[in-house]
Protein backbone atom coordinates (compact mmCIF):
# COMPACT_ATOMS: atom_id res chain seq x y z
CA UNK A 1 0.00 0.00 0.00
CA UNK A 2 1.14 3.60 -0.77
CA UNK A 3 1.85 5.72 2.32
CA UNK A 4 0.14 9.36 0.96
CA UNK A 5 0.81 10.54 4.75
CA UNK A 6 3.47 13.84 3.80
CA UNK A 7 7.10 12.81 5.09
CA UNK A 8 6.89 16.43 7.08
CA UNK A 9 3.20 15.39 8.93
CA UNK A 10 1.77 18.26 7.81
CA UNK A 11 -0.81 17.12 5.39
CA UNK A 12 0.34 19.23 2.53
CA UNK A 13 0.32 18.02 -0.94
CA UNK A 14 3.88 17.96 -1.51
CA UNK A 15 5.42 16.64 -4.24
CA UNK A 16 8.03 13.97 -4.54
CA UNK A 17 10.90 16.81 -5.50
CA UNK A 18 9.87 19.05 -2.40
CA UNK A 19 10.11 16.08 -0.27
CA UNK A 20 13.82 15.92 -0.45
CA UNK A 21 15.33 17.79 2.71
CA UNK A 22 17.64 19.98 0.88
CA UNK A 23 14.70 21.74 -0.45
CA UNK A 24 12.98 24.31 0.71
CA UNK A 25 10.04 26.36 -1.36
CA UNK A 26 8.61 28.42 1.78
CA UNK A 27 10.64 31.11 0.54
CA UNK A 28 8.33 30.88 -2.37
CA UNK A 29 9.26 30.39 -6.29
CA UNK A 30 12.26 32.00 -7.54
CA UNK A 31 12.33 35.07 -9.14
CA UNK A 32 13.96 34.31 -12.87
CA UNK A 33 15.31 35.74 -16.22
CA UNK A 34 15.96 34.25 -19.56
CA UNK A 35 18.73 34.77 -21.67
CA UNK A 36 18.13 34.89 -25.93
CA UNK A 37 20.71 34.40 -28.65
CA UNK A 38 19.48 36.47 -32.05
CA UNK A 39 18.40 34.54 -34.97
CA UNK A 40 20.40 33.98 -38.13
CA UNK A 41 17.51 32.79 -40.27
CA UNK A 42 14.18 32.72 -40.91
CA UNK A 43 13.49 29.23 -39.67
CA UNK A 44 15.41 30.23 -36.20
CA UNK A 45 13.44 33.48 -35.93
CA UNK A 46 10.34 31.63 -35.54
CA UNK A 47 11.16 29.03 -33.31
CA UNK A 48 12.86 31.92 -31.16
CA UNK A 49 9.41 33.91 -30.97
CA UNK A 50 7.84 30.56 -30.47
CA UNK A 51 9.96 30.23 -27.66
CA UNK A 52 9.59 33.55 -26.33
CA UNK A 53 6.12 33.47 -26.62
CA UNK A 54 5.97 30.14 -24.58
CA UNK A 55 7.88 31.65 -21.77
CA UNK A 56 6.01 35.38 -21.61
CA UNK A 57 3.35 33.61 -19.36
CA UNK A 58 6.00 33.14 -16.65
CA UNK A 59 6.51 36.44 -15.77
CA UNK A 60 10.41 36.78 -15.71
CA UNK A 61 11.81 39.60 -14.02
CA UNK A 62 13.63 40.39 -17.54
CA UNK A 63 14.77 38.78 -20.77
CA UNK A 64 18.16 39.35 -22.09
CA UNK A 65 19.44 38.92 -25.99
CA UNK A 66 23.20 38.50 -26.49
CA UNK A 67 25.70 40.26 -28.49
CA UNK A 68 27.40 37.96 -30.90
CA UNK A 69 31.03 37.39 -30.32
CA UNK A 70 33.28 39.74 -32.06
CA UNK A 71 30.18 42.44 -32.11
CA UNK A 72 28.80 39.54 -34.82
CA UNK A 73 25.01 40.40 -34.03
CA UNK A 74 25.37 43.88 -33.71
CA UNK A 75 22.08 44.60 -35.77
CA UNK A 76 19.63 41.09 -35.01
CA UNK A 77 20.34 41.91 -31.47
CA UNK A 78 18.92 45.34 -31.76
CA UNK A 79 16.03 43.93 -33.86
CA UNK A 80 15.53 41.48 -31.20
CA UNK A 81 15.67 43.54 -28.16
CA UNK A 82 12.82 46.27 -29.43
CA UNK A 83 10.48 43.43 -31.26
CA UNK A 84 10.56 41.81 -27.96
CA UNK A 85 9.99 45.82 -26.89
CA UNK A 86 7.08 46.54 -29.31
CA UNK A 87 5.25 43.06 -29.20
CA UNK A 88 5.68 41.53 -25.40
CA UNK A 89 4.96 42.56 -22.06
CA UNK A 90 8.27 41.51 -21.20
CA UNK A 91 11.26 43.83 -20.15
CA UNK A 92 14.10 43.39 -22.11
CA UNK A 93 17.72 43.60 -21.25
CA UNK A 94 20.21 44.36 -24.13
CA UNK A 95 23.86 43.01 -24.31
CA UNK A 96 26.40 45.11 -24.96
CA UNK A 97 30.42 44.55 -25.78
CA UNK A 98 33.34 46.55 -25.90
CA UNK A 99 34.38 44.89 -29.08
CA UNK A 100 34.83 46.14 -32.73
CA UNK A 101 33.26 49.59 -31.98
CA UNK A 102 34.86 53.34 -30.24
CA UNK A 103 33.21 55.05 -27.26
CA UNK A 104 31.22 57.26 -29.28
CA UNK A 105 29.44 54.43 -31.72
CA UNK A 106 28.66 52.58 -28.24
CA UNK A 107 27.61 55.51 -26.78
CA UNK A 108 24.97 56.29 -29.76
CA UNK A 109 23.72 52.55 -29.56
CA UNK A 110 23.23 53.27 -25.96
CA UNK A 111 21.28 56.58 -26.97
CA UNK A 112 18.95 54.79 -29.11
CA UNK A 113 18.30 51.65 -26.63
CA UNK A 114 17.37 54.62 -24.21
CA UNK A 115 15.12 55.99 -27.04
CA UNK A 116 13.25 53.09 -27.78
CA UNK A 117 12.68 52.28 -24.32
CA UNK A 118 15.43 50.00 -22.99
CA UNK A 119 16.06 50.97 -19.77
CA UNK A 120 18.35 47.42 -19.15
CA UNK A 121 22.01 46.50 -20.60
CA UNK A 122 23.89 43.63 -19.84
CA UNK A 123 27.17 45.23 -20.00
CA UNK A 124 30.50 43.12 -21.18
CA UNK A 125 33.85 43.22 -22.27
CA UNK A 126 33.37 40.36 -24.93
CA UNK A 127 35.48 38.33 -26.82
CA UNK A 128 37.73 37.92 -29.98
CA UNK A 129 36.54 35.55 -32.47
CA UNK A 130 37.90 32.54 -31.22
CA UNK A 131 37.06 33.26 -27.14
CA UNK A 132 38.76 33.93 -24.35
CA UNK A 133 40.94 31.03 -24.84
CA UNK A 134 42.94 30.61 -27.88
CA UNK A 135 43.70 27.11 -29.73
CA UNK A 136 46.90 26.53 -27.40
CA UNK A 137 44.71 26.48 -24.11
CA UNK A 138 46.50 29.92 -23.47
CA UNK A 139 44.59 33.07 -23.35
CA UNK A 140 43.47 34.25 -26.37
CA UNK A 141 44.54 37.89 -28.17
CA UNK A 142 41.87 40.40 -26.51
CA UNK A 143 43.23 43.73 -27.52
CA UNK A 144 41.27 46.96 -26.69
CA UNK A 145 39.46 48.77 -29.94
CA UNK A 146 41.51 51.93 -30.00
CA UNK A 147 39.37 53.69 -28.96
CA UNK A 148 37.15 52.12 -27.42
CA UNK A 149 35.46 51.01 -23.73
CA UNK A 150 38.88 48.96 -23.10
CA UNK A 151 37.09 46.41 -20.07
CA UNK A 152 33.96 46.07 -19.15
CA UNK A 153 34.02 48.52 -15.98
CA UNK A 154 34.87 51.12 -18.58
CA UNK A 155 31.61 50.61 -20.10
CA UNK A 156 29.38 50.55 -17.46
CA UNK A 157 30.77 54.04 -16.26
CA UNK A 158 29.98 54.98 -20.11
CA UNK A 159 26.67 53.69 -20.42
CA UNK A 160 25.75 55.45 -17.00
CA UNK A 161 27.16 58.83 -18.58
CA UNK A 162 24.80 57.95 -21.66
CA UNK A 163 21.70 57.54 -19.31
CA UNK A 164 20.70 56.03 -15.81
CA UNK A 165 20.59 52.68 -17.01
CA UNK A 166 19.64 49.31 -14.71
CA UNK A 167 22.88 47.60 -15.62
CA UNK A 168 23.84 43.60 -15.23
CA UNK A 169 27.86 42.46 -15.32
CA UNK A 170 28.91 39.12 -15.71
CA UNK A 171 30.43 36.74 -12.83
CA UNK A 172 32.90 33.79 -12.57
CA UNK A 173 32.52 31.58 -9.95
CA UNK A 174 35.74 29.58 -11.50
CA UNK A 175 37.56 32.93 -12.24
CA UNK A 176 37.65 34.54 -15.86
CA UNK A 177 40.50 32.54 -17.80
CA UNK A 178 42.16 35.58 -18.40
CA UNK A 179 41.92 36.98 -14.73
CA UNK A 180 45.73 37.09 -13.19
CA UNK A 181 44.18 35.54 -9.92
CA UNK A 182 40.78 34.82 -8.21
CA UNK A 183 41.21 38.28 -6.30
CA UNK A 184 41.90 39.93 -9.44
CA UNK A 185 38.79 38.79 -10.61
CA UNK A 186 36.68 39.93 -7.45
CA UNK A 187 38.86 43.73 -7.68
CA UNK A 188 37.20 43.74 -11.45
CA UNK A 189 33.64 42.91 -10.29
CA UNK A 190 34.21 45.34 -7.48
CA UNK A 191 34.98 48.33 -10.23
CA UNK A 192 32.04 47.08 -12.50
CA UNK A 193 29.22 47.59 -9.58
CA UNK A 194 31.18 50.61 -8.39
CA UNK A 195 31.00 52.30 -11.80
CA UNK A 196 26.79 51.90 -11.19
CA UNK A 197 26.30 47.53 -11.90
CA UNK A 198 23.68 46.77 -9.95
CA UNK A 199 23.20 42.65 -10.44
CA UNK A 200 26.22 40.12 -11.34
CA UNK A 201 24.65 37.32 -13.58
CA UNK A 202 27.34 34.31 -13.16
CA UNK A 203 28.81 32.00 -16.29
CA UNK A 204 27.59 28.78 -15.94
CA UNK A 205 28.48 26.31 -13.59
CA UNK A 206 26.86 22.86 -12.56
CA UNK A 207 28.95 22.31 -9.05
CA UNK A 208 26.57 24.60 -6.21
CA UNK A 209 29.69 24.31 -3.91
CA UNK A 210 31.58 26.15 -6.46
CA UNK A 211 28.64 28.86 -6.69
CA UNK A 212 28.56 28.87 -2.71
CA UNK A 213 32.23 29.53 -2.08
CA UNK A 214 32.33 32.31 -4.81
CA UNK A 215 29.43 33.81 -2.82
CA UNK A 216 31.52 33.52 0.28
CA UNK A 217 34.44 35.05 -1.10
CA UNK A 218 32.63 38.20 -3.08
CA UNK A 219 30.90 38.87 0.64
CA UNK A 220 34.30 39.03 2.04
CA UNK A 221 35.04 41.51 -0.52
CA UNK A 222 31.87 43.63 0.71
CA UNK A 223 30.43 42.62 -2.67
CA UNK A 224 26.32 42.91 -1.74
CA UNK A 225 24.44 43.31 -4.95
CA UNK A 226 22.47 40.17 -6.23
CA UNK A 227 24.85 37.49 -7.43
CA UNK A 228 22.29 35.53 -9.90
CA UNK A 229 23.41 32.28 -11.02
CA UNK A 230 23.39 31.63 -14.68
CA UNK A 231 21.82 28.19 -15.51
CA UNK A 232 22.56 26.10 -18.32
CA UNK A 233 20.34 23.07 -18.84
CA UNK A 234 22.73 20.14 -20.99
CA UNK A 235 21.30 18.58 -23.34
CA UNK A 236 24.11 18.40 -25.47
CA UNK A 237 27.00 17.09 -23.57
CA UNK A 238 29.47 17.03 -26.54
CA UNK A 239 28.13 20.71 -27.12
CA UNK A 240 28.97 21.78 -23.37
CA UNK A 241 32.44 20.31 -23.77
CA UNK A 242 33.35 22.57 -26.16
CA UNK A 243 31.33 25.65 -24.33
CA UNK A 244 33.11 24.50 -21.49
CA UNK A 245 36.31 24.16 -22.54
CA UNK A 246 36.09 28.28 -24.53
CA UNK A 247 35.06 29.92 -21.38
CA UNK A 248 36.90 27.94 -18.55
CA UNK A 249 33.86 26.37 -16.37
CA UNK A 250 34.32 22.63 -15.34
CA UNK A 251 32.34 19.77 -15.42
CA UNK A 252 32.06 17.55 -12.85
CA UNK A 253 32.78 13.82 -13.38
CA UNK A 254 28.64 13.05 -12.09
CA UNK A 255 27.86 15.28 -15.23
CA UNK A 256 29.25 12.76 -17.54
CA UNK A 257 27.93 10.04 -15.75
CA UNK A 258 24.36 11.33 -15.99
CA UNK A 259 24.59 11.49 -19.90
CA UNK A 260 26.55 8.07 -20.54
CA UNK A 261 24.85 5.75 -23.21
CA UNK A 262 22.17 8.53 -24.14
CA UNK A 263 23.62 9.39 -27.37
CA UNK A 264 21.66 8.22 -29.37
CA UNK A 265 18.51 9.00 -27.19
CA UNK A 266 17.59 12.97 -27.12
CA UNK A 267 14.36 12.35 -25.74
CA UNK A 268 16.01 11.06 -22.51
CA UNK A 269 18.77 13.43 -22.59
CA UNK A 270 16.25 16.46 -22.37
CA UNK A 271 14.12 14.69 -19.32
CA UNK A 272 17.72 14.18 -17.46
CA UNK A 273 18.77 18.27 -18.39
CA UNK A 274 15.50 19.52 -16.96
CA UNK A 275 15.61 16.93 -13.95
CA UNK A 276 19.42 18.36 -13.27
CA UNK A 277 18.76 21.85 -14.02
CA UNK A 278 15.61 21.82 -11.53
CA UNK A 279 17.81 20.28 -8.98
CA UNK A 280 20.41 22.35 -8.94
CA UNK A 281 18.72 25.29 -8.51
CA UNK A 282 16.34 23.78 -6.09
CA UNK A 283 20.07 23.37 -4.07
CA UNK A 284 20.55 26.55 -4.74
CA UNK A 285 17.29 27.86 -3.26
CA UNK A 286 17.93 25.80 -0.31
CA UNK A 287 21.04 27.88 0.20
CA UNK A 288 19.41 30.86 0.04
CA UNK A 289 19.61 31.94 -3.57
CA UNK A 290 16.45 33.19 -4.58
CA UNK A 291 17.00 34.48 -8.65
CA UNK A 292 18.30 32.42 -11.01
CA UNK A 293 18.90 33.24 -15.21
CA UNK A 294 18.53 30.64 -17.46
CA UNK A 295 20.67 30.38 -20.62
CA UNK A 296 17.29 29.17 -22.60
CA UNK A 297 19.61 28.52 -26.16
CA UNK A 298 15.97 29.54 -27.59
CA UNK A 299 13.97 26.40 -26.77
CA UNK A 300 11.51 26.61 -24.17
CA UNK A 301 10.13 23.47 -23.99
CA UNK A 302 13.12 22.50 -21.13
CA UNK A 303 12.74 26.10 -19.68
CA UNK A 304 8.83 25.41 -18.61
CA UNK A 305 9.71 22.29 -17.17
CA UNK A 306 11.88 23.71 -14.45
CA UNK A 307 10.07 26.74 -13.54
CA UNK A 308 7.25 24.28 -12.97
CA UNK A 309 9.34 22.07 -10.89
CA UNK A 310 10.88 25.01 -8.83
CA UNK A 311 7.19 26.59 -8.59
CA UNK A 312 6.91 28.94 -10.89
CA UNK A 313 3.71 29.24 -12.91
CA UNK A 314 1.84 31.45 -15.37
CA UNK A 315 -1.70 33.07 -13.76
CA UNK A 316 -4.33 31.39 -14.03
CA UNK A 317 -6.60 33.24 -16.13
CA UNK A 318 -9.65 34.54 -14.23
CA UNK A 319 -12.52 32.76 -14.43
CA UNK A 320 -15.67 33.93 -16.79
CA UNK A 321 -18.21 36.32 -14.71
P1 LIG B 1 35.71 42.18 -17.92
O1 LIG B 1 34.91 42.34 -16.69
O2 LIG B 1 36.21 43.40 -18.60
O3 LIG B 1 36.93 41.22 -17.57
C1 LIG B 1 37.61 40.51 -18.58
C2 LIG B 1 38.97 40.09 -18.09
O4 LIG B 1 39.84 41.21 -18.07
C3 LIG B 1 38.98 39.53 -16.66
O5 LIG B 1 39.94 38.52 -16.61
C4 LIG B 1 39.40 40.72 -15.83
O6 LIG B 1 40.00 40.29 -14.62
C5 LIG B 1 40.38 41.42 -16.76
N1 LIG B 1 40.44 42.87 -16.60
C6 LIG B 1 39.43 43.70 -16.29
N2 LIG B 1 39.87 44.98 -16.25
C7 LIG B 1 41.17 44.94 -16.55
C8 LIG B 1 42.19 45.93 -16.69
N3 LIG B 1 41.93 47.23 -16.49
N4 LIG B 1 43.45 45.52 -17.04
C9 LIG B 1 43.71 44.23 -17.25
N5 LIG B 1 42.80 43.23 -17.12
C10 LIG B 1 41.56 43.59 -16.78
N6 LIG B 1 30.16 37.65 -24.74
C11 LIG B 1 29.71 38.22 -25.89
O7 LIG B 1 30.51 38.42 -26.84
N7 LIG B 1 28.40 38.56 -26.05
C12 LIG B 1 27.48 38.39 -25.07
O8 LIG B 1 26.30 38.72 -25.24
C13 LIG B 1 27.92 37.82 -23.84
N8 LIG B 1 27.06 37.63 -22.79
C14 LIG B 1 27.52 37.13 -21.60
C15 LIG B 1 26.63 37.02 -20.53
C16 LIG B 1 27.05 36.51 -19.29
C17 LIG B 1 26.08 36.43 -18.14
C18 LIG B 1 28.42 36.10 -19.15
C19 LIG B 1 28.89 35.51 -17.85
C20 LIG B 1 29.29 36.21 -20.21
C21 LIG B 1 28.87 36.74 -21.45
N9 LIG B 1 29.74 36.90 -22.53
C22 LIG B 1 29.29 37.45 -23.70
C23 LIG B 1 31.13 36.46 -22.43
C24 LIG B 1 32.08 37.61 -22.00
O9 LIG B 1 32.10 38.62 -22.97
C25 LIG B 1 33.44 37.00 -21.81
O10 LIG B 1 33.45 36.15 -20.70
C26 LIG B 1 34.62 37.98 -21.77
O11 LIG B 1 35.82 37.22 -21.89
C27 LIG B 1 34.71 38.79 -20.48
O12 LIG B 1 33.71 39.70 -20.38
P2 LIG B 1 33.52 40.57 -19.01
O13 LIG B 1 32.43 41.54 -19.27
O14 LIG B 1 33.42 39.67 -17.86
O15 LIG B 1 34.94 41.32 -19.02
Amino acid sequence: MINRTPANGSGSPRGLLAADPVSDFDAGPPRISFEFFPPKTPEMEDRLWAAIKRLEPLRPRFVSVTYGAGGSTRERTHATVRRIRHETALEPAAHLTCIAATRAEIDAVARDYWDAGIRHIVALRGDPPNGPIGGSGTVGGYAPHPGGYPYAADLVAGLKRVADFEISVAAYPETHPAARSPGHDLDNLKAKLDAGASRAITQFFFDVEVFLRFRDRAARSRIDVPLVPGILPVTNFAQLRRMAAACGASIPAWMGAHFEGLDDDPDTRRLVAASLAAEQCRRLQANGVPEFHFYTLNRADLLVAICHLLGVRAPKPAAAA
